[in-house]
């Protein structure tokens, strides 16, 4: 078993995008700038955040945080959006995920500008996605993409089992792994909570995508030897024995699965890490569109 090592692989993709910056500030260019609203006081949410302020500061690029009270209206939160899209000392910004529920994702999703969507959630990029058209991937399955490519992991003629259908993980990456292209060429299997006999399925898959949100769902009955394993799930418990009072579960069981895996990510460091660089790579690709 090979272990797909994201933060391994994420500190190099930093060292070249902050290589890349670099290069913009030598020739006295604009220094890509990334904004990150986070409404109000979610413990996950306020981690993912600061992770991806300190990977901007790591490749020197600029961010910034928009804290706002979780009693702001979607009205305000709109007129945020639209201040945001209007300013262009800013490449590229987020609405972090979830918000408060008077708050409409998808209103706010749609709100934002599509030339600085750097989480690729807007229609129309997800649109460009779908036909291969250049655009900014969903953080995640770019992240997935990147690894896939790095390892040199074949995907041609695979059997890809995706479990999950959420439109920010599992829906873009079976579009991505179905693509005629390399990551891609894979069948692709999408599956969710109303597939029968799911263990049928990912008994047959050569590459197994899981995001559900359920701590060590798949365990090592449900993978063949050699399958290639990316655990996209994140879950935290309570535990008292750590730091920061709660531990971190994927949606596989890495004890049993890695015994069969010819690869898999661990959680955490595997799926996590190339996310963020992802947002990153987005939001470099954002400020040269200018
Ligand atoms: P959602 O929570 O939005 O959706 C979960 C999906 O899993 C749904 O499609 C659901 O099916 C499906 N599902 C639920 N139960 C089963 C089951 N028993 N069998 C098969 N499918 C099932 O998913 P997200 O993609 O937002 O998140 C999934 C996990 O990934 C979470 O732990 C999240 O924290 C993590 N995550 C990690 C990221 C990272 O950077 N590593 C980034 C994003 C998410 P149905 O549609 O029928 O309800």
């Amino acid at each position: 078993m090979q272990l797909l090592d994201g933060k391994k692989t994420a500190t190099e993709i930093k060292l070249e995008v902050a290589e890349e910056i670099n290069r913009i500030k030598a020739k006295g260019g604009k220094i890509p700038h990334l904004v990150a609203v986070l409404v109000g006081n979610n413990g996950a949410s306020i981690t993912y955040v600061n992770a991806k302020i300190a990977a901007c500061e790591k490749v020197g690029m600029l961010s910034t945080i928009v804290r706002l009270n979780d009693t702001v209206t979607e009205k305000e939160l709109l007129e945020e959006v639209d201040r945001l899209n209007k300013d262009d000392e800013i490449d590229g910004f987020i609405v972090q995920l979830p918000l408060p529920k008077h708050i409409s994702d998808k209103k706010v999703t749609e709100a934002i500008s599509p030339s600085k969507d750097v989480d690729g959630f807007h229609p129309w990029n997800i649109g460009k996605m779908m036909l291969n058209l250049p655009t900014f991937l969903p953080a995640t399955p770019y992240g997935i993409l990147q690894l896939i490519e790095r390892y040199n992991i074949e995907t041609n003629g695979k059997h890809c089992v995706v479990v999950g259908r959420s439109s920010i993980v599992g829906s873009p990456i079976s579009n991505l792994m179905s693509r005629n292209s390399y990551p891609g060429n894979c069948t692709v299997t999408l599956t969710h909570s109303r597939t029968v006999n799911l263990k049928d399925i990912t008994l047959s898959a050569d590459i197994l995508i899981v995001a559900l949100g359920k701590p060590e769902f798949i365990t090592a009955d449900m993978v063949r030897e050699g399958v290639v394993v990316f655990d996209v799930g994140i879950t935290r418990k309570a535990d008292k024995s750590k730091k920061s009072g709660y531990k971190l579960y994927g949606d596989v069981d890495f004890e049993g699965v890695s015994e069969k895996a010819s690869f898999i990510t661990p959680v955490p460091g595997g799926v996590g890490p190339m996310t963020i660089v992802s947002l990153l790579k987005n939001t470099l690709l954002a400020a040269k569109g200018k």
